[in-house]
């Protein structure tokens, strides 16, 4: 199969930090083209607008979608409208809905919709699901703890609705603990922190359970400095498991099991080769679907002014 001719939406951050290089040491893909008011990549002819984009280049066959959330659905339905594959940045869209309707019409056009979650490809997520699935699980702790002045700095729309505050990389742990756990858990309770000038939380506290009565708590927190914790903590028969470092290293009872370099997104554009190759979507929204719950159930208490 010749390469696939990719374009990106959205030139930021993460762009510039990861799928450029990703996608420059991946045979399977050719960045033909970007579009973003702004951003652009030297050497990619680059247009402002997706509807611009799509006009002048009819020869993409898939589009990279990486600007903030809350824009992502208009820019995905006018791709698969227009018969391109999609790659979506996490968190997926705004609402669970929205996400549910592409993936319908990418269905109806026989396109491929990637909703990607970086963290799962993260060195040591594999090892740690096996890891639980030889033992019993008494109890599961998150801890992902975070500086937003180092990590986030002037993100507006991470403040607004829709942005997800906290949830922003809080959603990254869930997209782990929601492929490494053997069975599924739900939302009991949540206290949300909002801080008195935003529109989304700058903490959560949530704790879940699953159909067997064990429990699991996570807590997201954007005020840490110093050390920054990206760990998950599980109680076992067999020890104490410490995935740690983001989901890259695995300890159990203190001694090292998995450790690899990081790898997340050439692994998430090999997946989605993968998955333009096979004709198939890969679409899961548990992750989505636990902050939506946290939304919905979660306490709400209104804290100290948040300023950059
Ligand atoms: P960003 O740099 O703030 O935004 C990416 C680009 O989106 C911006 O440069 C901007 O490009 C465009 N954009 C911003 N506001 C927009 C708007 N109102 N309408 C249309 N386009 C807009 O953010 P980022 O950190 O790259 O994050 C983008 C996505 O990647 C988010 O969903 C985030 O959760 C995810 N992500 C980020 C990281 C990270 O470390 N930063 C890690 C993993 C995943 P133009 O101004 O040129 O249009």
């Amino acid at each position: 199969m010749s390469p696939i001719n990719l374009a990106i939406v959205g030139v930021g951050k993460i762009v510039r930090d990861q799928h450029l290089p990703s996608i420059a040491k991946n045979p399977d893909f050719n960045l033909i083209a970007t579009a973003s008011r702004n951003g652009t990549v030297d050497g990619v002819q680059s247009f402002t607008t997706i509807d611009a984009m799509l006009d002048a280049v009819p020869e993409i066959d898939a589009v990279s979608l990486c600007m903030p959330p809350q824009y992502r659905y208009e820019a995905a339905h006018k791709a698969l409208s227009a018969g391109k594959h999609v790659f979506m940045e996490k968190p997926p869209g705004a609402t669970l809905s929205e996400v549910h309707d592409l993936e319908a019409l990418a269905a109806e056009k026989g396109l491929s919709l990637f909703a990607s979650w970086h963290s799962r490809y993260a060195a040591a997520v594999e090892a740690a699901k096996s890891f639980l699935a030889s033992t019993r699980i008494d109890s599961v702790h998150v801890v992902w703890k975070e500086d937003v002045r180092q990590w986030h700095p002037n993100q507006d729309w991470i403040w607004q609705a829709g942005g997800l505050g906290v949830f922003d990389p809080g959603i990254n742990a869930l997209s782990i603990v929601t492929h490494i756990l053997p069975k599924a858990i739900f939302l009991t309770s949540a206290t949300l922190e909002f801080p008195e000038n935003r529109d989304a939380p700058i903490a959560a506290d949530l704790h879940f359970k699953n159909a067997d009565g064990v429990p699991a708590r996570a807590e997201f927190d954007w005020r840490q400095t110093g050390k920054q914790s990206w760990d998950i903590f599980a109680e076992t028969a067999a020890g104490q498991m410490v995935l740690a470092e983001g989901g890259s290293k695995l300890t159990v009872d203190g001694e090292l099991k998995f450790s690899a370099p990081e790898e997340e997104y050439p692994a998430l554009y090999r997946r989605f080769a993968e998955i333009v190759k096979a004709g198939q979507s890969d679409v899961d929204l548990a992750p989505l679907r636990h902050v939506a719950d946290a939304f919905m159930l979660g306490k709400r208490k209104s804290v100290e002014a948040f300023h950059d």
